[in-house]
Order: structure tokens, then sequence, then C-alpha cells
């Protein structure tokens, strides 16, 4: 199905094609995917929804995705292994699902982007041509934001940010295994934008169940570069009922910036200098857009894609729609749930020119954020979104929080939210690959 590229030029693509220009050869779909072809890029919580909504619902179209990773380790629920509520197989997912409804898989990186030519390059070899584009890289981690903290630091202190290969959350869960009894557990947590707002704290709250039974008078220091987070009420009510004092969120104000790491001797240095010994150490560093996004040339100096909020095509690139993580969401947070939503307006939008079919002209992006902040306690946030000029906007009055309280007045609304929370991943994780 991957068509000859004659407006593709071994100069578009400078030296990366070298002998390999000639497009590749794969496997060919009997259906008559006639109307055109549409490239996705990166399998994760956009590409993944993208890829299976458009092979549902646009049969006429040719569908490739590109993923380097033969399978998917969500990020979603990876904090449930720190608390020993999942093991790595419950949290990984085949492209096989796709693959049965027509989609076709390449597990390649894309190396390059040819936006004017309308083609990437695979740093396999080979090129792939494309009608429409839709980018849904996720994000990159700043190697450069926190001194002494890059690739090799992260191997003693995990980042476990990103889902990669599943070895950064289970590297993650050994460190916190191996803690002396009555030891510290550190996590540098960034500023906003970053990946799912309330993420740290629900990890802080699954960190926090294991070591109240396997080490109980061990301490938990996290160290933050903002001033308040996600669910905050929400999280500290459940942290002081369930966990006692093990837990100290130290904001920014209160020297919670970690500006540099010492993984040799063990040590988070914070802005003001001060030195804290940790035996298990979680990095997350400041975040922006996946390289392949970046060095296309569609971000904006902070590292994100600025894009049409009705279209998801970035201001950059005509044709290019760049959805997830990536992309400047305004007041949307960067969530699985965001990207799923947000995938499936960028199809329509993307299609509507190839097919011939309508846009949707007044889309709207759902999200709710579950955390699990205890053994079956769950609680959450929801908002509701739609364009709004050049940006997005909260639709008034939509969405809102779990109820604030004791659990002994609120066990069975936060039972039932965990219950929720396991509903959303199982079916979300369906609506991507099944
Ligand atoms: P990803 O899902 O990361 O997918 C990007 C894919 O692109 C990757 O598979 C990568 O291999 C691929 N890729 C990158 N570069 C290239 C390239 N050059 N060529 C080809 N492929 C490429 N969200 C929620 O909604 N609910 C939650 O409960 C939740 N919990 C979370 C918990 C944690 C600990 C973390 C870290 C995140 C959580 N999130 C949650 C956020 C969610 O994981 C992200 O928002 C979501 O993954 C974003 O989707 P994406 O498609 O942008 O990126």
């Amino acid at each position: 199905m991957i068509r000859q590229t004659p407006h593709l030029t071994r100069r578009a693509f400078g030296s990366l094609l070298g002998a390999s220009a000639a497009t590749i050869a794969a496997p060919g779909l009997l259906r008559a995917q006639t109307a055109g072809r549409l490239v996705i890029v990166g399998g994760g919580f956009g590409g993944a929804s993208a890829a299976r909504f458009a092979a549902i619902n646009y049969p006429e179209v040719a569908v490739t995705l590109i993923e380097p990773q033969t399978s998917f380790v969500t990020c979603p629920y990876g904090n449930l292994i720190l608390g020993g509520k999942r093991v790595l197989a419950d949290i990984t997912h085949s492209y096989d699902g796709l693959r049965a409804r027509g989609v076709e898989v390449i597990h390649d990186r894309v190396a390059e982007i040819d936006a004017a030519g309308h083609a990437v390059a695979l740093a396999g070899g080979g090129t792939l041509d494309y009608d429409k584009l839709i980018l849904s890289p996720g994000i990159a981690l700043r190697w450069d934001a926190i001194e002494g903290y890059g690739p090799e630091a992260a191997e003693v202190f995990p980042h476990a940010w990103i889902g990669g290969d599943g070895s950064q959350i289970t590297t993650l869960r050994a460190r916190l295994e191996a803690m002396p009894e009555g030891g510290v557990f550190a996590m540098s947590i960034p500023d906003n934008p970053f990946r799912c707002p309330p993420g740290p704290y629900e990890r802080l709250s699954m960190v926090a169940h294991y070591l109240k039974q396997a080490n109980p008078t061990a301490k938990i220091l996290a160290f933050d570069a903002k001033e308040g987070f996600s669910k905050q009420g929400l999280f500290e009510d459940a942290w002081a009922e369930l966990y006692g004092d093990m837990i100290e969120w130290v904001p920014a104000s209160a020297d919670g910036r970690i500006v540099r790491v010492d993984a040799a001797r063990g040590l988070f240095v914070s802005e003001f200098g001060e030195e804290h010994r940790v035996d298990a150490g979680n990095v997350i560093p400041p975040q922006y857009a996946a390289a392949i996004a970046r060095e296309a040339g569609l971000a904006n100096d902070a590292g994100w894609v600025p894009v049409d909020p009705a279209t998801f095509e970035a201001l950059a690139a005509r044709d290019v729609h760049v959805i997830g993580d990536a992309n400047v969401a305004g007041p949307m947070p960067k969530s699985g749930y965001i990207a799923n939503s947000t995938a499936k307006t960028a199809v329509v939008a993307a299609l509507a020119e190839v097919t011939g079919r309508p846009a949707w002209d007044d889309p709207v992006y759902f999200n709710t954020c579950y955390s699990h902040v205890g053994q079956d306690y769950g609680v959450s946030v929801v908002a509701i979104f739609r364009p709004s000029g050049d940006s997005f906007a909260a639709v008034p009055d939509s969405g809102g929080l779990s109820p604030r309280g004791p659990l002994a007045e609120l066990g069975r609304n936060r039972r039932l939210e965990a219950r929720h929370a396991d509903a959303w991943y199982d079916s979300i994780t369906a609506d991507m690959f099944s």
C-alpha cells in the first residue's frame, strides 16, 4: 500500500534517505482504500485512538500507523504497579487489534517530515507519502533542565514518565522495594505545563500505600517547582487520613525546586542549595513535545506545537494535525483522555477534505482524570472544553471535582470512583487497541 512518491527527492530529506531513498514495500490491504492515505505517527493514546477511529469510520481511506515499540505500555495505571495493585502485563497492549481492523502498523521511527512534499522518512530507511498526517508523538524529557540528570542518572533515579518498554516503572518499583527501613523516597515534580497534572500526586499516594505496609517508618519528600497542584485538597485529605505524616509536600516557595541531582551520592539539591539524602528517587523533569515535532519546525519557543483548536492542524504546516501531549492545549490537561477525545476531531477534520465528508462544526473535548489515592479509593476531576478563539476554553458549569470530606462519610463514593477508574482504563484502552 505504500506508494511511490514521485514528488519526493533525496534533497527534500537531506542525507537521511541515503541509498534507501526507494519507498518501502509493505503488505497491501485488500479493501478499496481509494480516497487517500492517512499516516499517523505515534501509537500511544492519541495515535492509536486516531488509527482505530479512522479505520472504523473511513474504510475508504488507507490508514498507516508508525510506532517503534511493538507493544504499548500505558503511563496510566503505571502508578498502580508501585502500589502493588497491577503488574506490567496489565498495562501492556498489542497492536494486533488495529491490524485486524485494517490499519497498516509499521514498527519504525519517523526520522523526518517533509510537510511541503507530504512525506515522512523512516529511521529504518525508506519514505512514505501521505495526504494527511496526524502526529501524536507525546513528550520528550528536557535533559538539560536539572543538572546531573540525564539518561544514565535516570537508571538510578527513574522518571517513569514515558511508558517505553516498561523498564522505567519496574526499576522505580525495584528501588522502592530496596529502600532501607525508615529510608527516604523523594520526588522532583516540574512546573506547568507537563504530562498528567495529577500524575505525580497519584504516584505519591501509591508509593505511600506500598510503604505503609512494607516500610511504615519511611518518609516521602515531594519537592515541587509549583505552589499548588491538581485536586490538591482531595489528595491532601487522603494523605492525612490514610498515611498520617508520611508524605511531606514542599512547594517552590519553601525551596521545593530541585535544580541538581547526584545519582552516585544519592542526593537531590534544591534551588537554595540544600542537599537532601535520598534512598529512592523519582525525578520527573520538565518536558516539551517529542523530538520529531520540534525538529519538523512545528513547535513554539517553549517546545510545544500551536494548533488550530477546531482541527488540530499545526499552525506551521498544512495537512499536519498534532494531537496529544505535544500540542499547546491551553487549559486542557495533557492527558490520555484528551488525546483520545481530540484524536477523533482531528481525524474528522483531516479527512473531510480527502473524503468530501463533513467536518464537525462545533467540536467538544472531554476529560476525566481519575487518581487512586489508596487501596480502593479514587478521586476525579471532570472538565469539558470547546475551541475558543485561537485556543480552548472550559465549558461554563461543566465538570467538577469529587466531593471533599472524611472517608467515614465518603468511603462508599471513593470506592465507587476507584471502580469507575478501572472501567475508564478498560474502555479507553479498548477504544485504542481492540
Ligand atoms: P503517548 O501516549 O506517549 O504516545 C506517543 C507515542 O509516539 C509513543 O508510543 C512513542 O513511541 C511514539 N513516538 C514518538 N516519537 C516517534 C517517532 N519519531 N516516530 C514514531 N513514533 C514515535 N492520562 C489520563 O487520561 N488518565 C490517567 O489516569 C493518566 N495517568 C497517567 C499517569 C502517569 C504516571 C503518567 C506519566 C501519565 C498519565 N496520563 C494519564 C497521561 C497520558 O499518559 C498522556 O497524556 C498520553 O499518553 C498522551 O498521549 P500521546 O499520544 O500524546 O503520547
